[in-house]
């Protein structure tokens, strides 16, 4: 990715949304960091370079993102929400023990996704737009930590 802020600024642009610093901001974290951040993260890494940012616009800016389908929102079932930039296809490991959310990219995932939902239009009428899959269990590390856990009982 070169130029972030020519891209944040065409995006804004084509979904006729004001250039506001709040906005650059949270895009240019959220197009420069897959760590699946939250709200406050995002909030706190962001901060310095803006004054009073609370967390209620971090909040509305990312729903907006979110409407648009440029942001998905992940649950991984530690009560909060994570957030990523999903401009490319890509899908999430989740480990049901820690919460860790892991990217997952391979070749043929594009292909598979289409078929997916050119075979759901056929089934139910609708005209889909985007997927998100999600899968879910156990991290390498929890591996060894619940094996560790085994042996010392
Ligand atoms: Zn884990
Ligand atoms: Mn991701």
């Amino acid at each position: 990715m070169k130029d972030v802020n020519g891209q944040i600024l065409k995006i804004l642009h084509e979904h006729n949304l004001k250039v506001t610093p709040q906005r650059k901001g949270i895009l240019n974290y959220l197009m420069t960091h897959h760590n699946h951040p939250t709200v406050e993260m995002i909030r706190s890494n962001i901060v310095k370079d803006m004054s009073n940012l609370g967390t209620a616009t971090v909040y509305n800016t990312l729903n907006t993102l979110v409407e648009l389908g440029l942001v998905i929102e992940i649950q991984n079932g530690d009560g909060s929400t994570h957030y990523d930039y999903f401009a490319h296809p890509h899908f999430h490991m989740i480990c049901t023990n820690c919460g860790k959310i892991d990217d997952v990219s391979f070749d043929g995932y594009m292909g598979e996704e289409k078929l997916l939902r050119e075979n759901a239009e056929k089934e139910t009428g609708y005209l889909t737009s985007k997927s998100h899959l999600e899968i879910y269990g156990i991290c390498p590390n929890c591996q060894k930590k619940l094996r560790l856990n085994l042996i010392n009982k």
